[in-house]
């Protein structure tokens, strides 16, 4: 997979904006964030979308994506949305999963 942005990302290949790391996940700063604080949060081994991810890695990103909603809170988020696209016609365009995780602020659209 040596073409794939997401996978040069957890290699440091290209740099991101790190949130958090553990041994199996990754998250970092949407580059083109819907709102401040718009984070991704992605499995360090390469699986397409989540019909190839193991349960073990669903449950594990859920709960890293839980952990950083949390910290969005803190932060001053009223809410967060937790979204991922699925395929191409999902609106997937990177094709290495990942977990949206938008903070939401109030009355910003
Ligand atoms: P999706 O439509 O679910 O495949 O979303 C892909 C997301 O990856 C978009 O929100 C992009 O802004 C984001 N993205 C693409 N390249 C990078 C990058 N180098 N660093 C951070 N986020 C990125
Ligand atoms: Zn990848």
């Amino acid at each position: 997979m040596e073409e794939c942005i997401f996978c040069k990302i957890v290699k440091g290949e290209i740099p991101s904006e790190k949130i958090f790391e553990d041994e199996k996940s990754f998250a970092f700063l949407d580059i083109n964030p819907v709102n401040q604080g718009h984070t991704l949060v992605i499995p360090k081994e390469h699986f397409e979308n989540i019909h190839d991810l193991p349960e073990e890695i669903v449950s594990h990103l859920m709960k890293v994506s839980k952990k950083i909603s949390s910290g969005l809170k803190k932060f001053g988020a009223k809410g967060v949305n937790i979204s991922i696209n699925n395929g191409k016609d999902a609106g997937q365009v990177v094709f290495h999963f990942h977990i949206h995780v938008i903070p939401r602020f109030g009355n910003d659209a």
